[in-house]
């Protein structure tokens, strides 16, 4: 007979736990038979000691199992999942989704709404009125059957064992251990049905994982994950040391998003996304190389394409499809301020995680999971890392319903921004990719 006691003993003197000990401790814990203060004991334990890829891999499996396990396999082609770890202005999704659709890789995807700095896909969705979030699974199934795409919110019924391990991670200080981080990604990613996943994890002060070192540390660990379930997983660690493209906030991502697929807005945001779509064309099984991949879907942003499949999902899923063409059609914000700046000289740094933390209080994202979001509310930057900037010139603006929260968001990023006198580089996106066995740091090389 198992006992909990003996397992959180057994984990605090640095022991490896069995497969059964860790189905256990999940098992008993989402079902209530163990207690907050011996799971915290339990995980804290596990934030010290860490755990073996045996061990992960039985957590990950267990979570995984405590809720419903999505099936896809009545949707035809090779179904291709992307997660990002979480970004500043990570619109990603909005963009490459449309991009892998229209080169036939079928995109059923299952987001989550943001907690935290900013809203998730699912609240950047919201900000187009009438948009369906939460639709029937039949008409998910036929919409992906028939057009190729479709983005709806993940249900409470994926990995149950991860929302209430979360949570009390949350409180404990034990969010930060790779295992912890690994297992709770991919239970949810390998219970929502894709047949190959395409992992982001971000890198940088506006990132989980702020070290390459430990960046690499989770992208491999969640890459075994994926194969010891049988689905192949490339992991492309990305740069979070400045917001991503141009705007944050929600109505402003998803404009930022239509002027990308309308061929376009912010360079490196578009080479970034036609990068990504690349890998799950590639992982979807229809491009020998991620070469290949990225010109198919330089292609279809290029003849229209993949805005058209942006269109259709919006259409499809309730929304008004003519914000894609007017964008007054978006709430408006009813106050803005502008960031000036105070010397002259090269942005070395704009720090993504205070700019995260200013759209939060503008509005754009939620501090407690009951809080509404106010879709026109975030930032909009004109300048970029390596960019000059002569003393006066307008650096960003922010945006907001109410004068209290224009105050607090606009007195929080100022700090943002660390201009230097010395030229700087621009830096990659992409800092390495680990495809197939191999690790490579751009595109063009695989
Ligand atoms: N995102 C998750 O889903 N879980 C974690 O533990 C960290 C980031």
């Amino acid at each position: 007979m198992l006992n909990i006691v003996e397992i959180i003993e057994k984990k605090r003197d640095n022991k490896k736990l069995t497969k059964e000990e860790i189905k256990f401790f999940i098992d008993g814990y989402t079902a209530g038979d163990i207690e907050d203060y011996q799971m915290s004991a339990l995980l804290m334990a596990i934030y010290i000691n860490g755990m073996t890829i045996e061990e992960t891999v039985a957590m990950t499996e267990a979570m995984k199992l405590s809720g419903d396990i999505i099936d896809l396999s009545e949707i035809k082609g090779v179904k291709v999942d992307k997660h990002s770890t979480g970004g500043v202005g990570d619109k990603t999704t909005l963009i490459v989704a449309p991009i892998v659709a229209a080169c036939d890789v079928p995109v059923a995807k299952m987001s989550g709404r943001g907690l935290g700095f900013t809203g998730g896909t699912i609240d950047k969705l919201h900000s187009i009125k009438g948009f369906q979030i939460s639709v029937p699974r039949s008409q998910f199934m036929n919409q992906v059957n028939k057009f190729g795409l479709s983005v709806i919110g993940q249900t409470a019924k994926i990995a149950p064992a991860d929302k209430k391990i979360y949570a009390l991670r949350d409180v404990t200080g034990t969010v930060g251990n790779i295992s912890l981080i690994a297992g709770s990604i991919m239970s949810k990613k390998l219970a929502s049905g894709g047949d190959a996943i395409v992992l982001d994890v971000k890198c940088g002060k506006g990132a989980f994982m702020k070290s390459m070192e430990d960046a690499e540390h989770l992208s491999n660990v969640m890459v075994d994950l994926g194969k010891a379930s049988g689905k192949n997983t490339i992991a492309v660690i990305t740069d979070m040391n400045q917001p991503l493209g141009d705007a944050v906030g929600n109505s402003l991502e998803v404009i930022e998003a239509i002027e990308i697929l309308k061929g376009r807005g912010n360079k490196v945001l578009k080479e970034f996304c036609l990068d990504l779509s690349a890998m799950m064309i590639y992982a979807g099984g229809k491009a020998s190389s991620l070469s290949q991949g990225k010109g198919m879907a330089e292609e279809v942003l290029e003849n229209g394409k993949a805005l058209e499949k942006f269109k259709i999902l919006i259409r499809e899923q309730g929304g008004e499809e003519k914000v894609v063409d007017d964008y007054t059609l978006f709430k408006k914000h009813k106050l803005e301020k502008n960031i000036i700046a105070k010397q002259e000289g090269f942005i070395e740094e704009i720090n993504a995680e205070i700019v995260g933390i200013s759209s939060q209080r503008l509005g754009a994202g939620r501090k407690t999971k009951e809080d509404d979001i106010d879709v026109s509310a975030g930032v909009y930057l004109y300048k970029h890392v390596g960019d000059f900037v002569q003393k006066g010139d307008k650096l960003a603006t922010v945006y907001a319903d109410e004068e209290h929260k224009l105050a607090e968001g606009y007195e929080y990023i100022v700090k943002a921004w660390h201009i230097v006198s010395d030229k700087v580089a621009q830096k990659p996106i992409i800092k390495k990719i680990i495809i197939d066995n191999r690790e490579v740091t751009s595109v063009s090389e695989f």
